[in-house]
């Protein structure tokens, strides 16, 4: 019998260890590269708040294929030479086979296996769909008190544990992912002492929510979370409202949860789109338009996927936070 945190590390690991997650899943880097470059340009506007430091970290956690990277780089290049000159590329990545395929599309860069592992200095952090795939555990209330879930097998089973400290209906599922929190504790530490952002792009609600939101995907489709471990992608909601908590207490400033297409439209995914479809063949182009769409309409990925700053207390509202 493994804790239901335990269980999806494990699954986790061997999944991104052996697999092309790409074969079951897409993220909006892979959707359209316009993605990838407004966040570079939202690094580079910040880099300015920042008093324009330099060396400067631009770290990515999770960076999968590197599209992300590349694209934001390759933004940076044309627009922002400057900032192209002081940064220096930092990816936080424990799988070896995805760090062997950024580094054909990211080959200027240093890895690490975890955030406290890169050096000290000014850093902008970006990650997309990093922390959904951090493993939760999860709390049942069952009459006064409550259980956690544990797998046995195939099947979940359930061990009396010490009540979170919260009141829920009976039956009700309470998620908990402290390594998220950990990496917003970090992260929040990080930037307070040595300046910065960090930007972090994820799907959840805006509130802490009681629920179930464990799934599994395999082959495409979604599957059972406790089909064989490695086997398929294992992913939960995040909690920005708890990431915005533990990032303040340590002395950050937070901004957001904003949904993801509102933050896009304001950095201008439309307007790139629309000058970069002009330069393309028409079936190309209605791609494009297509792909920032997906992005953007509520139901699709722009209300659902948020993103959250944590930035440093003396750091203007950055771009994207509008009240
Ligand atoms: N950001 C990418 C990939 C998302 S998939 C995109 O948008 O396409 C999740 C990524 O996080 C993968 O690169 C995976 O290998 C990495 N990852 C998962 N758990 C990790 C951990 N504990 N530490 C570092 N990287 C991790």
């Amino acid at each position: 019998m493994e804790r239901l945190d335990a269980f999806m590390a494990r699954a986790n690991a061997a999944y991104y260890a052996t697999h092309d997650p790409y074969a079951d899943f897409t993220t909006s880097p892979e959707i359209t590269q316009v993605f990838g470059e407004v966040l570079g340009l939202w690094a580079a506007v910040t880099w300015e708040a920042m008093g324009r430091p330099d060396p400067v970290l631009l770290v990515e956690c999770g960076p999968g294929r590197g599209t992300l990277m590349a694209d934001a780089l390759r933004a940076i290049r044309g627009v922002a030479a400057p900032f192209q000159a002081a940064l220096r590329v930092h990816l936080v990545e424990t799988s070896p086979k995805l760090r062997a395929q950024q580094a054909e599309r990211v080959p200027d860069a240093t890895w690490h296996d975890a955030l406290q592992d890169l050096p000290p200095g000014p850093s902008l952090l970006l990650a997309n769909e990093f922390l959904d795939a951090l493993p939760i555990r999860q709390f049942v209330r069952r009459g006064a008190g409550w259980t956690e879930r544990f797998v046995d097998g195939a099947s979940l089973v359930e061990q009396p544990a010490a009540a979170p400290e919260l009141d829920a209906g009976d039956g009700a599922v309470i998620e908990l992912c402290e390594p998220a929190r950990a990496v917003a504790h970090d992260i929040a530490r990080r930037l307070v002492r040595y300046g910065g952002a960090a930007l972090l792009l994820d799907y959840g609600p805006t509130e802490s929510t009681p629920g179930d939101s464990l799934q599994a995907l395999h082959a495409g489709r979604p599957a059972s979370p406790l089909i064989e471990p490695g086997t398929a992608d294992l992913t939960a909601h995040v909690d920005f409202a708890a990431l915005a908590r533990v990032a303040r207490a340590a002395g950050a400033a937070v901004h957001g949860p904003t949904p993801q297409g509102l933050f896009l439209t304001r950095l201008g995914l439309f307007q790139r789109t629309g000058r970069l479809a002009q330069t393309q063949p028409p079936t190309r182009a209605a791609a494009l338009v297509q792909a920032a769409q997906r992005l953007a309409e509520p139901d699709r990925m722009g209300r659902l996927f948020k993103a959250l700053a944590i930035c440093h207390p003396g750091l203007p509202r950055p771009a994207g936070f509008e009240a």
